[in-house]
């Protein structure tokens, strides 16, 4: 047989961390781990995918691309459609970002904790992450940053951001972001919550900042996480640029179809937006009203919590709670915090109830 070692596989790739998804368990009732959203899509998309269903055997139209750009230009007042770049769900334009603008040995300046996919893609690419770490309560630090920047500027290739943060639940202000922008760099403003926040999308800082990249998602508010859509918006020169880079097909006829439908439908979009803002809200508060727990403010559709005194490991919490029927995402180090921390995603009322007994269950009084 051919040995092992004589692979070529790139050093890089060998060495790096992968992405580790969670797993499906059985008897899992609420599945509170991958800040998924229960309601799922609009009622009208199931709908437009059936009729669709007859298609499948052709590869997507271009025009089919076209049409689900215009529908986001019109709805985010663009006035340039081709701004608008789309990918099989936010993740393949990360990792398009990252193949446009990352050189061997070139600096990816980024945030820890932040969403592991940019240390992922650094590896990838070849890059040099560069991580500024937050306090130990996960609150961002403007001036660090900018003082990172400063020391580094030369050689960093790109900033990635997470806007709600994934996993703290935090933010960065407008004005933070625009004085982050002002250095020229490529900055990625993953805004993949952005819907849950209240915030005001960095969408419109494209007229000021052409070194912009706005990712957004149909995966959590559009309830579309199974179809893998979701899209960029930046100035034309870097969106022509990651057209190249894309897989010509990489997003399928169906995902195109529930995209274009989904974004119609406001009055959905506001329902579900504010039923998991309610939830996150009395999930919060219930969470902070028990000593052992330290959770941290949250404008995404999941919250942070610290749960190191109820004095489980972090294996035996998990397991604990998968037994209760509960899975959420769990680490034992997080940026600066060590010991049981872990991200519960808001639910229905039901599943967040379920999640809320087990934690009283396990000590949490
Ligand atoms: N960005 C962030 C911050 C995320 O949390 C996720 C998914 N967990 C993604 C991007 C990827 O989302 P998708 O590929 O489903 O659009």
């Amino acid at each position: 047989m051919f040995p092992l070692e004589n692979t070529r596989i790139r050093k890089t790739i060998l060495t790096m961390d992968p992405y580790e998804a969670p797993m499906e368990m059985e008897g899992i009732v609420a599945k509170l781990d991958a800040n998924e959203n229960p309601y799922g899509p609009s009622p009208r998309v199931y709908e437009a995918l059936t009729c669709s269903l007859k298609d499948i055997w052709k590869y997507p139209s271009v025009r089919e691309y076209e049409k689900l750009e215009e529908s986001i230009a019109s709805k985010l007042k663009l006035d340039d459609p081709r701004c608008v770049v789309l990918g099989s769900g936010s993740d393949e334009l990360i990792d398009v970002v990252f193949k446009l603008f990352v050189n061997q040995g070139s600096s990816i300046l980024t945030v820890d904790p932040s969403f592991s996919m940019y240390r992922v893609y650094t590896h990838i690419a070849g890059g040099r992450l560069v991580e500024y770490t937050m306090s130990e309560d996960y609150v961002f630090d403007i001036d660090i940053f900018l003082g990172i920047i400063d020391m580094l500027k030369d050689n960093i290739c790109l900033i990635a951001l997470c806007n709600p943060n994934n996993p703290t639940g935090g933010y960065i202000g407008r004005s933070d972001l625009a004085r982050i922008l002002e250095y020229g760099i490529p900055v990625l403003v993953d805004e993949a919550y952005i819907e849950f926040s209240g915030l005001e999308s960095a969408v419109g800082m494209l007229r000021d900042y052409e070194n912009i990249v706005v990712l957004r998602t149909f995966s959590k508010a559009y309830g579309l996480a199974g179809l893998r859509i979701g899209y960029a918006v930046t100035s034309r020169w870097i969106s022509n640029n990651m057209r190249k880079v894309r897989s010509p097909y990489s997003i399928n006829l169906l995902a195109l179809k529930a995209a274009s439908v989904a974004i119609e439908d406001d009055e959905h979009l506001r329902m579900v937006v504010e039923a998991i803002t309610l939830e996150r809200e009395r999930v919060f508060r219930k969470l902070s009203g028990i000593t052992s727990l330290k959770p941290f403010p949250s404008r995404a559709n999941f919250i942070l919590v610290d749960g190191s005194c109820l004095g489980l490991k972090p294996d035996e919490f998990k397991s604990a709670l998968m037994k209760r029927g509960v899975s959420v995402r769990i680490w034992s180090k997080l940026g600066m915090r060590m010991g049981c921390i872990f991200r519960v995603t808001i639910g229905r009322p039901n599943d967040n109830d379920l999640f809320l007994d087990a934690i009283v269950d396990l000590g949490g009084g």
